[in-house]
C-alpha cells in the first residue's frame, strides 16, 4: 500500500506540475537559512524533488505558508505524513492521493465553477480523482443520436 504513495520530492513535484508551475517559480517561495539566491534555492528544489536531499524545517515552514496563501497548493498535512512515512513511520493511517496528480481531500482539483461555486474535482478510484479520469461520458454519447436535415 505504502509503497504506492509517492515520496515526499515527488508529492512536492506532482503538486507543482499539477498547477504548471516551474521550479524557480516555487523557489522564489522557498526560504533557506541561511539565505541563498534564487538559483541556489531552485536547486536545492530539484534535490528535494529528486529526493536526493531531505526537507529541512525552514523549506517545509515555507511551503506551508505558500500553501495558506495559495501561491502554491499542497497538503501540508500530507506532506508531513510522507515525510513520516518516508522515515518508516507507519502508525498513522496513509493519505489517499491520485495516483496522477497528487492531489487531496482537502487540496482537490479545480474543475471550473458553476454559479460563483467552486468545483473541486471527486474520487472515481481509490486513487484517481475525476480531473485526471478519463471523461466520464464515452466520445459516443456526446453526438447527438440523429441530426436535424
Ligand atoms: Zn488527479
Ligand atoms: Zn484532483
Amino acid at each position: 500500500m505504502t509503497s504506492t504513495l509517492p515520496s515526499p520530492g515527488t508529492y512536492l513535484r506532482l503538486r507543482r506540475e499539477a498547477q504548471r508551475l516551474s521550479i524557480d517559480e516555487v523557489a522564489a517561495l522557498v526560504r533557506t537559512d541561511p539565505d541563498v539566491p534564487l538559483a541556489a534555492r531552485a536547486d536545492l528544489l530539484r534535490a528535494i524533488e529528486a529526493g536526493l536531499t531531505p526537507i529541512s524545517d525552514v523549506v517545509i515552514g515555507s511551503l506551508m505558508r505558500a500553501a495558506d496563501v495559495g501561491s502554491f497548493r499542497f497538503d501540508p498535512e500530507v506532506l508531513v505524513r510522507l515525510i513520516d512515512i518516508a522515515a518508516g513511520d507507519l502508525s498513522r493511517k496513509p493519505p489517499r492521493l491520485c495516483r496522477n496528480c497528487a492531489c487531496s481531500e482537502f487540496d482537490a482539483c479545480h474543475c471550473g465553477s458553476q454559479g460563483g461555486h467552486w468545483i473541486g474535482c471527486h474520487w472515481v478510484e481509490a486513487d484517481l480523482c475525476s480531473a485526471c479520469a478519463p471523461s466520464d461520458a464515452p466520445a459516443a454519447a456526446l453526438q447527438p443520436e440523429s441530426r436535424a436535415a
